[in-house]
């Protein structure tokens, strides 16, 4: 009995010792962040308007964007039907606005701005490589994301994707999430935040909320880290269509057809513009007040996120454009969108702290592409989805066409771009900021030039600042492939 118990014990004891060393041993085979140089990345994505789902995960699952043809085609004809025999545009516009709500009526939000219905996005808790629409992916941020799985091994990179009509301290806790997996599941004690379009606003409400103690990097992709000037002007009413930013955004649109190319400009000789928008400018002014009241109010007028983006100045506008004004009745969404506005206004004073902290900034944002041609400053230069204006930070920028002028005075040379559109003196961080020329929205396609200005950014080991590298200069020039090189 003695010997079994003995040999029991040794066994025991043996095992007691064996079984942790050897468990520690394979885990450290797989990642020692000791030794491991590369930090992991969170991929903070932009907005993806058709990227909603009704009841998601459900065998009810159906996109939140309503596009069954029937009910358009119906609605289409019933509009143009009765209007026709009618001979009444009152009729034409209801049956427009009717459609409208048909096919975006899953967007709506409550009075508190969460979402009406049961609507969500997918979601990748796991680490990027998991996924395999993650592991191949070509453009925008999927690119990006399959570039940092690549360069930064298995395990290093997440990737958020969120319901872009919340509560940008919604999705905080989702980035939140994010960072505290990667850290968890690599032993690495910080990460780098790489934060596309939309996501700018995100990631400022989840560094407001959570701290930056735990980035080591935050790059500013073509974001909206200072709101948006088409949110902006969406929310007091400066809708408009204007002769030459429908010409500019046209031409753009088909600059690789020069036949169409060539028809634009026939119409713009024979004032075809002037017509059209003489058109738009009847049915606004008669019909804007309906078009906001019964359309763009009920579908965005809740949505927390564009009342983070609003500019500061138009604040108190959109409040009495959208909701009538301060009232009791909207105390309660009043207090939300109060907080975003608050977060915004500290924003800047954040990032400087970060930056005495250690943590590496850097903003880029792009230029030399018209906007859409629906909204007062749309003669904003930008990069076909953003104004430069915020994306760089509040940058000094020509209108869209135009240079800043022989007279005109920068505080500081350097900061002017060479053909004299962009002064980033009057920016909020200039030195951590980055101007291209011509690149389009949210670049990084996978195996462009841009994405490996993407892996530099997220491992140069150096002093941090724009242009550290002869290799990426503060000014570049990019063409619609996404090559890069110096602007001078
Ligand atoms: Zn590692």
């Amino acid at each position: 009995m003695k010997k079994i118990i003995s040999l029991f014990l040794a066994v025991s004891m043996m095992l007691s010792v064996f079984i942790p060393a050897y468990a520690i041993e394979t885990e450290e085979s797989v990642h020692n962040a000791d030794e491991c140089t590369n930090i992991p990345v969170i991929i903070v994505r932009g907005m993806d308007f058709g990227g909603l789902y009704v009841d998601y995960g459900t065998e009810n699952e159906r996109s939140a964007i309503n596009t069954d043809a029937g009910m358009i085609i119906k609605g289409v004809l019933k509009a143009i039907g009765t209007g026709i025999v009618k001979f009444n545009l009152d009729e034409v516009v209801d049956g427009v606005i009717e459609i409208v709500n048909d096919i975006f009526k899953n967007f709506s939000m409550d009075e508190n701005g969460d979402s009406l219905y049961n609507v969500d996005v997918p979601k990748y808790p796991e680490s990027a490589d998991n996924y395999d629409n993650l592991r191949t992916g070509e453009g925008f941020e999927y690119g990006m994301v399959r570039t940092c799985i690549e360069t930064f091994g298995e395990g290093h990179t997440y990737y958020v994707n969120y319901d872009w009509r919340l509560d940008p301290y919604v999705v905080a806790d989702d980035i939140h999430a994010a960072v505290e997996t990667a850290i968890k599941n690599t032993g690495h004690d910080k990460v780098n935040i790489v934060c596309c379009s939309m996501g700018g606003i995100m990631t400022v409400a989840y560094l407001t909320e959570y701290g930056y103690e735990k980035v080591n990097r935050c790059l500013f992709m073509s974001s909206t880290f200072c709101g948006a000037q088409v949110a902006s002007d969406l929310m007091v009413g400066k809708v408009d269509i204007a002769p030459e930013n429908l010409y500019n955004y046209l031409k753009y649109t088909v600059s690789d057809n020069n036949v169409l190319s060539s028809l634009i400009d026939i119409l713009n000789f024979f004032g075809g513009f002037d017509v059209l928008t003489k058109l738009t400018d009847y049915i606004l002014e008669n019909y804007k007040e309906e078009i906001y009241d019964d359309a763009i109010i009920p579908i965005f007028g809740r949505m927390l996120t564009l009342w983070g983006l609003t500019q500061p100045e138009d604040y108190e506008n959109a409040i009495d454009y959208v909701l009538g004004g301060r009232t009791a009745k909207n105390a309660g969404f009043l207090k939300r969108t109060d907080a975003l506005q608050d977060m915004m206004k500290n924003r800047t004073a954040l990032i400087n702290e970060m930056i005495e902290n250690g943590v590496g900034i850097a903003v880029v944002a792009h230029y030399d592409a018209p906007l859409a041609p629906v909204y007062e400053n749309a003669d904003f230069n930008g990069d076909s989805i953003l104004e430069t204006y915020q994306m760089s930070g509040y940058a000094t920028v020509a209108k869209y066409g135009e240079t800043l002028g022989d007279n005109y005075v920068t505080e500081n040379p350097e900061y002017i771009s060479p053909d004299r559109v962009v002064d980033l003196s009057t920016a909020l961080f200039p030195e951590y900021t980055y101007i291209i020329k011509g690149a389009p929205h949210v670049s990084g396609s996978y195996g462009t030039d841009y994405a490996d200005f993407l892996v530099w950014l997220l491992s140069y080991d150096g002093e941090f600042y724009a242009g550290a590298s002869d290799e990426y200069p503060q000014f570049m020039v990019s063409d619609s492939s996404q090559s890069l090189k110096a602007f001078d």
